[in-house]
Protein backbone atom coordinates (compact mmCIF):
# COMPACT_ATOMS: atom_id res chain seq x y z
CA UNK A 1 0.00 0.00 0.00
CA UNK A 2 1.39 2.85 -0.76
CA UNK A 3 1.35 6.31 1.59
CA UNK A 4 -1.40 7.91 -0.26
CA UNK A 5 -3.44 4.99 -0.05
CA UNK A 6 -3.01 4.94 3.94
CA UNK A 7 -3.50 8.42 4.46
CA UNK A 8 -6.82 8.41 2.27
CA UNK A 9 -7.98 5.45 4.46
CA UNK A 10 -6.93 7.36 7.99
CA UNK A 11 -8.86 9.99 6.99
CA UNK A 12 -11.67 7.78 5.83
CA UNK A 13 -11.65 6.51 9.40
CA UNK A 14 -11.82 9.82 11.05
CA UNK A 15 -15.04 10.75 8.68
CA UNK A 16 -17.08 7.76 9.41
CA UNK A 17 -16.00 8.24 13.48
CA UNK A 18 -16.98 11.73 12.84
CA UNK A 19 -20.39 10.86 11.05
CA UNK A 20 -20.98 8.64 13.85
CA UNK A 21 -20.34 11.05 16.50
CA UNK A 22 -22.45 13.59 14.84
CA UNK A 23 -25.32 11.21 14.76
CA UNK A 24 -25.22 10.29 17.96
CA UNK A 25 -24.99 13.91 19.21
CA UNK A 26 -28.37 14.44 16.80
CA UNK A 27 -29.92 11.96 18.63
CA UNK A 28 -29.44 12.98 22.00
CA UNK A 29 -30.92 16.25 20.61
CA UNK A 30 -33.62 14.75 20.11
CA UNK A 31 -34.04 12.71 22.76
CA UNK A 32 -33.65 15.72 25.23
CA UNK A 33 -36.47 17.56 22.99
CA UNK A 34 -39.13 15.01 23.20
CA UNK A 35 -38.35 14.85 26.96
CA UNK A 36 -38.11 18.47 27.49
CA UNK A 37 -41.64 18.52 25.02
CA UNK A 38 -42.92 15.62 27.25
CA UNK A 39 -41.94 17.57 30.62
CA UNK A 40 -43.77 20.71 29.05
CA UNK A 41 -46.70 18.89 28.09
CA UNK A 42 -46.75 17.25 31.92
CA UNK A 43 -46.89 20.14 33.44
CA UNK A 44 -49.22 21.39 31.62
CA UNK A 45 -51.72 18.49 32.51
CA UNK A 46 -51.19 18.49 36.40
CA UNK A 47 -51.52 22.75 36.42
CA UNK A 48 -54.92 22.60 34.45
CA UNK A 49 -55.68 20.31 37.15
CA UNK A 50 -54.74 22.35 39.59
CA UNK A 51 -56.64 25.53 38.18
CA UNK A 52 -59.37 23.01 37.62
CA UNK A 53 -59.67 22.57 41.50
CA UNK A 54 -58.85 26.31 41.97
CA UNK A 55 -61.68 27.15 40.04
CA UNK A 56 -64.70 24.58 41.33
CA UNK A 57 -63.06 24.59 44.74
CA UNK A 58 -66.55 23.26 46.38
CA UNK A 59 -67.67 21.08 43.22
CA UNK A 60 -65.82 18.05 42.74
CA UNK A 61 -67.98 16.72 40.23
CA UNK A 62 -66.64 19.61 38.38
CA UNK A 63 -63.48 18.39 38.83
CA UNK A 64 -63.97 15.41 37.59
CA UNK A 65 -66.16 16.40 34.54
CA UNK A 66 -63.17 18.11 33.28
CA UNK A 67 -60.54 15.73 34.02
CA UNK A 68 -60.35 13.45 31.29
CA UNK A 69 -60.10 15.82 28.80
CA UNK A 70 -57.11 17.31 30.34
CA UNK A 71 -55.09 14.02 30.33
CA UNK A 72 -55.18 13.82 27.35
CA UNK A 73 -53.17 16.31 26.05
CA UNK A 74 -50.06 15.25 27.77
CA UNK A 75 -49.89 11.58 26.15
CA UNK A 76 -47.44 11.40 23.52
CA UNK A 77 -50.38 10.89 20.37
CA UNK A 78 -53.04 13.45 21.92
CA UNK A 79 -55.09 12.85 18.47
CA UNK A 80 -55.73 8.82 19.07
CA UNK A 81 -55.67 9.53 23.10
CA UNK A 82 -59.17 9.20 24.92
CA UNK A 83 -59.49 9.07 29.01
CA UNK A 84 -61.93 8.34 31.48
CA UNK A 85 -62.58 9.12 35.31
CA UNK A 86 -64.94 6.87 37.62
CA UNK A 87 -65.45 8.07 40.98
CA UNK A 88 -67.70 7.28 43.50
CA UNK A 89 -69.71 5.56 41.12
CA UNK A 90 -69.82 8.36 38.74
CA UNK A 91 -67.76 8.36 35.60
CA UNK A 92 -67.30 11.46 33.05
CA UNK A 93 -65.09 10.45 30.04
CA UNK A 94 -63.83 12.38 26.51
CA UNK A 95 -66.27 11.88 23.56
CA UNK A 96 -64.73 9.73 22.08
CA UNK A 97 -63.47 6.99 24.82
CA UNK A 98 -63.24 3.54 24.04
CA UNK A 99 -61.48 1.03 26.20
CA UNK A 100 -59.16 -0.38 24.21
CA UNK A 101 -56.72 -2.83 24.93
CA UNK A 102 -53.71 -0.15 24.73
CA UNK A 103 -54.71 1.68 27.88
CA UNK A 104 -52.99 2.72 31.17
CA UNK A 105 -54.96 3.16 34.79
CA UNK A 106 -54.12 4.45 38.36
CA UNK A 107 -56.77 4.23 41.30
CA UNK A 108 -57.68 6.98 43.36
CA UNK A 109 -57.12 6.40 47.18
CA UNK A 110 -59.17 8.22 49.55
CA UNK A 111 -58.18 7.67 53.13
CA UNK A 112 -56.91 4.41 52.10
CA UNK A 113 -59.79 3.27 50.31
CA UNK A 114 -60.25 2.83 46.32
CA UNK A 115 -62.52 5.83 45.67
CA UNK A 116 -62.36 5.76 42.20
CA UNK A 117 -59.78 5.72 39.17
CA UNK A 118 -58.64 7.26 36.14
CA UNK A 119 -58.09 5.72 32.60
CA UNK A 120 -56.34 6.80 29.58
CA UNK A 121 -56.12 4.48 26.20
CA UNK A 122 -55.19 4.72 22.89
CA UNK A 123 -57.69 4.38 19.79
CA UNK A 124 -54.96 2.76 17.57
CA UNK A 125 -51.90 0.77 17.98
CA UNK A 126 -48.86 2.39 18.12
CA UNK A 127 -45.32 0.88 18.52
CA UNK A 128 -44.12 -0.64 21.72
CA UNK A 129 -42.22 1.10 24.26
CA UNK A 130 -41.64 1.16 28.34
CA UNK A 131 -45.08 -0.20 29.07
CA UNK A 132 -47.21 -1.38 25.90
CA UNK A 133 -47.53 1.50 23.53
CA UNK A 134 -46.64 4.35 26.58
CA UNK A 135 -43.82 5.81 28.06
CA UNK A 136 -43.11 4.95 31.35
CA UNK A 137 -43.51 8.88 31.99
CA UNK A 138 -46.95 8.96 31.27
CA UNK A 139 -47.32 5.93 33.69
CA UNK A 140 -45.45 8.20 36.79
CA UNK A 141 -47.90 11.04 35.38
CA UNK A 142 -51.22 9.35 35.19
CA UNK A 143 -49.87 8.25 38.77
CA UNK A 144 -49.24 11.41 40.19
CA UNK A 145 -52.57 12.69 38.75
CA UNK A 146 -54.33 9.87 40.35
CA UNK A 147 -52.75 10.55 43.72
CA UNK A 148 -53.17 14.46 43.82
CA UNK A 149 -56.64 13.71 43.63
CA UNK A 150 -56.90 11.20 46.28
CA UNK A 151 -55.20 13.84 48.72
CA UNK A 152 -56.87 16.57 47.30
CA UNK A 153 -60.60 15.02 48.06
CA UNK A 154 -59.46 13.76 51.76
CA UNK A 155 -58.91 17.56 51.82
CA UNK A 156 -61.93 18.19 50.74
CA UNK A 157 -63.76 16.05 53.22
CA UNK A 158 -62.03 16.66 56.02
CA UNK A 159 -63.06 20.51 55.97
CA UNK A 160 -66.67 19.38 54.75
CA UNK A 161 -66.47 16.83 57.82
CA UNK A 162 -65.45 19.85 60.10
CA UNK A 163 -67.53 21.94 59.04
CA UNK A 164 -70.62 19.23 59.34
CA UNK A 165 -69.25 19.12 63.13
CA UNK A 166 -69.03 22.92 63.74
CA UNK A 167 -72.48 23.05 62.66
CA UNK A 168 -73.53 20.15 64.52
CA UNK A 169 -72.20 21.34 67.83
CA UNK A 170 -73.92 24.68 67.04
CA UNK A 171 -77.16 23.67 66.79
CA UNK A 172 -76.46 20.98 69.85
CA UNK A 173 -75.78 24.05 71.81
CA UNK A 174 -78.48 26.17 70.47
CA UNK A 175 -80.97 23.36 71.76
CA UNK A 176 -78.97 23.14 74.97
CA UNK A 177 -79.69 26.69 75.22
CA UNK A 178 -83.12 26.82 74.49
CA UNK A 179 -83.11 23.95 77.53
CA UNK A 180 -81.57 25.28 79.55
CA UNK A 181 -84.04 28.87 79.48
CA UNK A 182 -86.82 26.29 79.48
CA UNK A 183 -85.77 24.65 82.55
CA UNK A 184 -84.82 28.44 83.95
CA UNK A 185 -87.85 29.83 83.37
CA UNK A 186 -89.81 26.47 84.28
CA UNK A 187 -87.44 26.45 87.58
CA UNK A 188 -88.48 30.09 88.12
CA UNK A 189 -92.24 29.49 88.12
CA UNK A 190 -92.32 26.41 90.36
CA UNK A 191 -90.15 28.55 92.56
CA UNK A 192 -92.39 31.68 92.66
CA UNK A 193 -95.63 29.92 93.22
CA UNK A 194 -94.00 27.77 95.95
CA UNK A 195 -92.88 31.28 97.53
CA UNK A 196 -96.52 32.74 98.61
CA UNK A 197 -97.88 29.65 100.10
CA UNK A 198 -94.18 29.43 102.32
CA UNK A 199 -94.54 32.70 103.42
CA UNK A 200 -98.52 32.69 104.45
CA UNK A 201 -97.40 29.44 106.56
CA UNK A 202 -94.42 31.15 108.30
CA UNK A 203 -96.89 34.29 108.73
CA UNK A 204 -99.76 31.88 110.29
CA UNK A 205 -96.95 29.74 112.16
CA UNK A 206 -95.70 33.27 113.69
CA UNK A 207 -99.72 34.48 114.32
CA UNK A 208 -100.79 31.51 115.89
CA UNK A 209 -97.13 31.30 118.14
CA UNK A 210 -98.08 34.85 119.18
CA UNK A 211 -101.64 34.26 120.52
CA UNK A 212 -101.20 31.40 121.73
CA UNK A 213 -98.13 32.16 123.89
CA UNK A 214 -99.02 31.60 127.79
CA UNK A 215 -101.70 29.32 126.85
CA UNK A 216 -99.45 26.12 125.73
CA UNK A 217 -97.44 23.41 127.23
CA UNK A 218 -93.71 23.47 127.37
CA UNK A 219 -94.27 20.90 124.55
CA UNK A 220 -96.41 22.55 122.44
CA UNK A 221 -93.91 25.53 122.47
CA UNK A 222 -91.29 23.77 121.35
CA UNK A 223 -93.10 22.11 118.51
CA UNK A 224 -94.85 25.44 117.54
CA UNK A 225 -91.21 26.55 117.14
CA UNK A 226 -89.46 24.44 115.73
CA UNK A 227 -91.95 24.73 112.85
CA UNK A 228 -91.96 28.56 112.66
CA UNK A 229 -87.96 27.63 112.57
CA UNK A 230 -88.50 25.04 109.38
CA UNK A 231 -90.78 27.17 107.95
CA UNK A 232 -88.06 30.45 107.76
CA UNK A 233 -85.31 28.18 106.50
CA UNK A 234 -87.69 26.69 103.79
CA UNK A 235 -88.61 30.47 103.33
CA UNK A 236 -85.38 31.80 103.19
CA UNK A 237 -84.52 28.41 100.51
CA UNK A 238 -86.77 29.47 98.26
CA UNK A 239 -86.10 33.49 98.22
CA UNK A 240 -82.25 32.71 97.49
CA UNK A 241 -82.96 30.29 94.67
CA UNK A 242 -85.75 32.94 93.68
CA UNK A 243 -83.44 35.69 93.78
CA UNK A 244 -80.07 34.42 92.22
CA UNK A 245 -82.19 33.28 89.48
CA UNK A 246 -83.43 36.84 89.06
CA UNK A 247 -79.95 38.25 89.28
CA UNK A 248 -78.58 35.12 86.18
CA UNK A 249 -81.32 37.16 84.19
CA UNK A 250 -80.75 40.82 84.82
CA UNK A 251 -84.29 40.90 86.42
CA UNK A 252 -83.27 42.20 89.67
CA UNK A 253 -83.80 45.83 90.64
CA UNK A 254 -82.31 46.80 93.83
CA UNK A 255 -84.35 49.19 96.45
CA UNK A 256 -82.09 51.21 97.62
CA UNK A 257 -83.01 53.30 100.64
CA UNK A 258 -80.90 54.89 104.07
CA UNK A 259 -80.60 52.92 106.75
CA UNK A 260 -78.80 52.12 109.91
CA UNK A 261 -76.35 49.18 109.39
CA UNK A 262 -76.38 48.70 112.97
CA UNK A 263 -80.07 48.18 113.29
CA UNK A 264 -80.55 45.43 110.61
CA UNK A 265 -77.64 43.64 111.96
CA UNK A 266 -79.08 43.56 115.46
CA UNK A 267 -82.58 42.79 114.01
CA UNK A 268 -81.16 39.42 112.41
CA UNK A 269 -78.81 38.62 114.85
CA UNK A 270 -81.82 38.68 117.31
CA UNK A 271 -83.99 36.68 115.26
CA UNK A 272 -81.66 34.06 114.85
CA UNK A 273 -80.57 34.03 118.13
CA UNK A 274 -83.28 31.32 118.52
CA UNK A 275 -81.93 29.07 116.57
CA UNK A 276 -78.31 29.23 117.89
CA UNK A 277 -79.85 28.81 121.27
CA UNK A 278 -81.51 25.51 120.33
CA UNK A 279 -78.51 24.39 118.90
CA UNK A 280 -76.51 25.51 122.27
CA UNK A 281 -74.34 27.48 120.30
CA UNK A 282 -74.14 31.28 121.60
CA UNK A 283 -74.48 33.72 119.26
CA UNK A 284 -73.18 37.49 119.59
CA UNK A 285 -72.84 40.85 118.27
CA UNK A 286 -70.11 43.33 118.31
CA UNK A 287 -70.62 47.15 117.50
CA UNK A 288 -68.19 49.53 119.13
CA UNK A 289 -68.19 52.55 117.01
CA UNK A 290 -70.90 54.79 115.52
CA UNK A 291 -71.34 53.66 112.20
CA UNK A 292 -72.19 55.72 108.93
CA UNK A 293 -75.90 55.01 107.07
CA UNK A 294 -75.91 53.04 104.47
CA UNK A 295 -77.70 53.19 101.05
CA UNK A 296 -78.72 50.14 99.66
CA UNK A 297 -81.25 47.30 99.43
CA UNK A 298 -82.14 46.76 103.20
CA UNK A 299 -84.03 43.38 102.56
CA UNK A 300 -81.40 42.13 100.50
CA UNK A 301 -78.91 42.97 102.94
CA UNK A 302 -80.65 41.88 105.77
CA UNK A 303 -80.61 38.39 104.11
CA UNK A 304 -77.43 38.58 103.03
CA UNK A 305 -76.42 38.72 107.17
CA UNK A 306 -79.09 35.75 107.63
CA UNK A 307 -77.30 33.81 105.44
CA UNK A 308 -73.94 34.05 106.99
CA UNK A 309 -75.55 33.57 110.39
CA UNK A 310 -77.34 30.76 109.59
CA UNK A 311 -74.41 28.92 108.17
CA UNK A 312 -72.14 29.66 110.83
CA UNK A 313 -74.36 28.59 113.34
CA UNK A 314 -75.39 25.44 110.94
CA UNK A 315 -71.31 24.30 110.72
CA UNK A 316 -69.96 24.84 114.22
CA UNK A 317 -70.45 22.23 116.47
CA UNK A 318 -72.64 22.70 119.62
CA UNK A 319 -71.00 24.79 122.45
CA UNK A 320 -69.16 26.40 119.47
CA UNK A 321 -69.59 30.13 118.98
CA UNK A 322 -70.87 32.56 116.55
CA UNK A 323 -69.52 36.59 116.40
CA UNK A 324 -70.83 39.49 114.55
CA UNK A 325 -68.82 42.17 113.95
CA UNK A 326 -70.21 45.39 112.06
CA UNK A 327 -67.45 48.51 111.69
CA UNK A 328 -66.82 51.52 109.89
CA UNK A 329 -63.74 52.42 106.63
CA UNK A 330 -64.50 56.20 106.60
CA UNK A 331 -61.64 56.61 104.19
CA UNK A 332 -62.94 54.12 102.13
CA UNK A 333 -66.55 54.95 102.41
CA UNK A 334 -67.58 51.32 103.42
CA UNK A 335 -68.96 49.40 106.37
CA UNK A 336 -67.71 46.00 106.97
CA UNK A 337 -69.62 43.23 108.54
CA UNK A 338 -67.94 39.94 109.51
CA UNK A 339 -69.34 37.20 110.40
CA UNK A 340 -66.94 34.42 112.67
CA UNK A 341 -67.95 31.33 113.62
CA UNK A 342 -65.55 28.23 115.75
CA UNK A 343 -67.02 25.63 113.31
CA UNK A 344 -65.19 23.11 110.98
CA UNK A 345 -63.80 25.73 108.78
CA UNK A 346 -63.22 25.49 104.78
CA UNK A 347 -60.83 23.91 103.10
CA UNK A 348 -58.18 26.33 101.11
CA UNK A 349 -59.40 25.16 97.66
CA UNK A 350 -63.20 25.88 98.53
CA UNK A 351 -62.38 29.16 99.56
CA UNK A 352 -63.32 31.14 96.29
CA UNK A 353 -65.49 28.18 94.82
CA UNK A 354 -67.88 28.04 97.48
CA UNK A 355 -69.53 31.12 96.38
CA UNK A 356 -70.03 29.46 93.00
CA UNK A 357 -73.89 27.85 92.25
CA UNK A 358 -74.67 24.64 94.07
CA UNK A 359 -71.28 24.06 95.93
CA UNK A 360 -70.53 22.28 98.99
CA UNK A 361 -67.75 21.11 100.32
CA UNK A 362 -69.16 18.24 100.81
CA UNK A 363 -71.75 17.04 98.23
CA UNK A 364 -73.64 14.87 100.72
CA UNK A 365 -74.06 17.51 103.44
CA UNK A 366 -76.33 15.42 105.95
CA UNK A 367 -77.24 19.62 107.23
CA UNK A 368 -79.90 21.15 104.80
CA UNK A 369 -79.18 23.57 101.64
CA UNK A 370 -78.06 23.43 98.29
CA UNK A 371 -75.54 25.52 97.92
CA UNK A 372 -77.08 28.66 96.84
CA UNK A 373 -76.66 30.75 99.78
CA UNK A 374 -73.58 32.05 98.98
CA UNK A 375 -74.11 32.38 95.57
CA UNK A 376 -76.99 34.96 96.72
CA UNK A 377 -75.11 36.92 99.11
CA UNK A 378 -71.73 37.39 96.42
CA UNK A 379 -74.43 38.19 93.81
CA UNK A 380 -76.07 40.49 95.84
CA UNK A 381 -73.23 42.16 97.34
CA UNK A 382 -71.32 42.41 93.92
CA UNK A 383 -74.59 44.03 92.50
CA UNK A 384 -73.92 47.03 95.26
CA UNK A 385 -70.65 47.40 94.34
CA UNK A 386 -69.27 45.76 97.52
CA UNK A 387 -66.69 42.85 98.18
CA UNK A 388 -67.39 39.16 100.19
CA UNK A 389 -64.48 36.53 100.88
CA UNK A 390 -64.27 34.05 103.24
CA UNK A 391 -60.62 33.38 105.89
CA UNK A 392 -60.81 29.86 107.22
CA UNK A 393 -58.79 27.65 109.28
CA UNK A 394 -59.47 24.06 109.13
CA UNK A 395 -61.37 22.60 111.95
CA UNK A 396 -61.06 25.73 113.65
CA UNK A 397 -63.02 28.61 112.81
CA UNK A 398 -64.48 30.61 109.38
CA UNK A 399 -64.68 34.10 109.17
CA UNK A 400 -67.08 35.62 106.69
CA UNK A 401 -66.63 39.51 105.66
CA UNK A 402 -68.18 41.77 102.93
CA UNK A 403 -67.59 45.45 102.31
CA UNK A 404 -70.74 47.34 101.52
CA UNK A 405 -70.28 50.80 99.82
CA UNK A 406 -72.11 53.65 101.88
CA UNK A 407 -73.48 55.52 98.79
CA UNK A 408 -74.98 53.93 96.17
CA UNK A 409 -72.62 52.90 93.41
CA UNK A 410 -73.38 53.79 89.72
P1 LIG B 1 -75.85 25.73 101.69
O1 LIG B 1 -77.24 26.14 101.49
O2 LIG B 1 -75.51 24.35 101.17
O3 LIG B 1 -75.33 25.99 103.04
P2 LIG B 1 -74.20 27.88 100.89
O4 LIG B 1 -73.97 28.47 99.54
O5 LIG B 1 -74.71 28.76 101.93
O6 LIG B 1 -75.12 26.64 100.67
O7 LIG B 1 -72.85 27.23 101.36
C1 LIG B 1 -72.11 26.43 100.47
C2 LIG B 1 -71.18 25.50 101.21
O8 LIG B 1 -70.13 26.27 101.82
C3 LIG B 1 -71.82 24.75 102.36
O9 LIG B 1 -72.51 23.61 101.90
C4 LIG B 1 -70.60 24.42 103.19
O10 LIG B 1 -69.94 23.31 102.63
C5 LIG B 1 -69.70 25.65 103.03
N1 LIG B 1 -69.88 26.65 104.10
C6 LIG B 1 -70.62 27.77 104.07
N2 LIG B 1 -70.53 28.45 105.23
C7 LIG B 1 -69.68 27.74 106.00
C8 LIG B 1 -69.16 27.92 107.35
N3 LIG B 1 -69.48 28.99 108.11
N4 LIG B 1 -68.32 26.98 107.82
C9 LIG B 1 -67.96 25.91 107.08
N5 LIG B 1 -68.41 25.67 105.83
C10 LIG B 1 -69.25 26.58 105.30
Amino acid sequence: MTEHDTELKRLQEQLAQEAAGHKKAEEEKADLLNNVGLYIKEQNCLYGIAELVRRYDNSLDEVFKNLPSLLTIAWQYPDITCARAVFRGKESKTSDFKATQWMQAADIMVFAEKAGAIEVCYLEERPPLDDGPFLKEEKRLLENVAERLGKIIEHKETREALARAKKDIEESYKKLKELEDLKDSLLHMIIHDLNNPIAAMSGYVELLKMQLSGNLSERQNKSLESALLASRQLKRMVENLLDVNKMEQGNIKLRYEDFSIEDAASGVVEQMTVIAERDNKTLSLEITEKLPEVSADKELIKRVIANLINNAIKFTPPKGSVHVKVLSDRDAGCVCVRVKDTGRGIPKDYLDKIFNKFVRVEAKEAKTGRGLGLTFCKMTIDAHGGKIWVESELEKWSEFIFMLPCNKKG
